[in-house]
């Protein structure tokens, strides 16, 4: 393996002194501010209805006032009410994958193009990549932005680019073998499914494969899973986070310390509020992620929010980055559900669950009402070993996987132990809840 290397893309921006970077902000946001006010009859409106002028924001501190966006205005206003340019300066479309119901498109300029491979080609970077490396690309290409954002990144710091998109897991095997590829990214449920066909294909990555790091996003991740990503694959697995609202994969990124995601704040500008109240929230609470485009051209969106929960942190980082830290994502308000009144996360069932010795990192929760009453199975996949086990073991560790349930969630859950394999892999964002009550 070659020696990690710590380099940073665009140091002036990615190093950026926080008081001049604030300055920096503001002096964007103004101009952000006054370009959808003239432009965008929504926010024309909004900020009507609320009694505020574009001259009234003086800068980063004035973002509070200004208002919020959310997921349905998107689709309100679909497909070109939001563009705050003429279509005629449009010259590219992404949807976002709707993961959580209609899809919505943003629309970029080119240099919103530009901006977007930037913030690609400093988290290729972060990851230490550079034009030494081969870089396998299999989140999908197409509307969704992880394939095509990605790719631009890469090509940008002159790295060779494979385009192999997602599925296929042999063949994308095969590809990282016969190339040589030094980089993979995708989802880490792919990267999952990667790492485990290529040891069931007795392929040793030690010798056989040059990976030596992978960008992985698109959907929430613990660093259990991390761990069994790094091992199966023998790399450095890093977090990528994005969004189509605010250009796609690259807003934030992992640098090889892997101790949180460098926000690229000269193009976004983030806030955690309290998603009930919508106050915004001091640096190192958690709550709601909320962006702010203070570059962007095409669809410009003040205060978006992103229904993420998350933490930030303002410290230098030891790679020298001065911008924000986002925590890993710790689930979607909108993946909440409430079970017999209590609220659930899949991520704290996945937390749990990885901390027990003989349970894969795969299951599935299926929730279903009965009369009145909420029911929560959880289908949870079991090694070999496990699964080989006596009826009396079995049971046995399904009364411990239900205690360790209960005690973190205060809620019953019918444990299912099923054999390996047997619970469904994906090849982009996996989905692990099952709510029959929706039917
Ligand atoms: P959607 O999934 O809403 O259809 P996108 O494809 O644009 O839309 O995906 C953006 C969403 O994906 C983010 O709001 C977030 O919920 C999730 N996401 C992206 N990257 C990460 C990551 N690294 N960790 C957790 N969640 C992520
Ligand atoms: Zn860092």
């Amino acid at each position: 393996m070659r020696e990690r290397e710590y380099k940073i893309w665009n140091p002036e921006m990615e190093c950026m002194d926080r008081e001049q970077l604030v300055k920096l902000q503001g002096q964007r946001l103004k101009e952000t501010v006054k370009r959808v006010y003239d432009n965008v009859p929504m926010y024309r409106k909004r900020m009507d209805d609320k009694g505020i002028k574009p001259e009234d924001i003086r800068g980063v501190e004035d973002l509070k006032y200004l208002p919020f966006t959310d997921k349905p205005d998107l689709r309100d206003q679909f497909p070109y009410g939001l563009f705050a340019v003429p279509k005629h300066d449009i010259v590219r479309i992404q949807g976002s994958s709707g993961t959580t119901g209609m899809p919505i498109v943003t629309g970029y300029t080119q240099h919103d193009v530009d901006v977007w491979t930037e913030m690609a080609a400093r988290s290729v970077t972060m990851a230490g990549g550079g034009p030494d490396d081969i870089v396998q690309v299999c989140y999908g290409y197409g509307l969704f932005t992880g394939g095509l954002g990605l790719h631009q990144g890469a090509t940008q710091v002159g790295a060779m680019v494979i385009p192999m998109s997602s599925g296929n897991t042999q063949r994308q095997i095969n590809m990282l073998k016969a190339m040589g590829s030094t980089m993979l990214c995708c989802t880490p449920s792919y990267a999952l499914l990667i790492g485990e066909t290529v040891r069931e294909m007795g392929i040793d990555p030690k010798k056989e494969l040059k990976l030596r790091a992978g960008v992985f996003g698109a959907e929430p991740w613990s660093d259990k899973i991390r761990a069994r990503i790094e091992e199966l694959l023998n790399i450095d697995a890093l977090d990528i986070y994005g969004l189509t609202e605010m250009a796609g994969p690259g807003v934030s990124c992992e640098c090889l310390y892997k101790c949180g995601m460098h926000v690229n704040e000269d193009h976004v500008i983030p806030e955690i509020i309290d998603p009930d109240t919508l106050e915004p929230l001091p640096y190192g609470e958690k709550g709601e992620l909320v962006f702010s485009t203070i570059t962007k051209e095409g669809t410009p969106l003040l205060r978006y929010r992103t229904h993420d929960l998350c933490r930030l942190n303002p410290e230098k980082c030891q790679c020298g980055r001065t911008n924000v830290r986002m925590d890993r994502i710790m689930g979607r308000t909108d993946d909440m559900l409430i079970i017999r009144g209590v609220n659930v996360f899949p991520s704290q069932i996945e937390t749990v669950l990885m901390g027990i010795p003989g349970v894969t990192p795969h299951f599935l929760l299926v929730v279903d009402r009965v009369g009145p009453t909420d029911t929560m199975e959880i289908q949870v996949e079991v090694t070999d070993e496990i699964f080989g086990d006596t009826v009396a073991d079995l049971q046995s560790f399904s009364k411990l996987i239900y205690e360790r349930i209960k005690s973190a969630l205060g809620l019953s859950a019918n444990i299912k132990l099923v054999p390996p394999k047997s619970i469904p892999r994906f090849e982009g964002k996996a989905r692990r809840v099952q709510d029959n009550r929706k039917l």
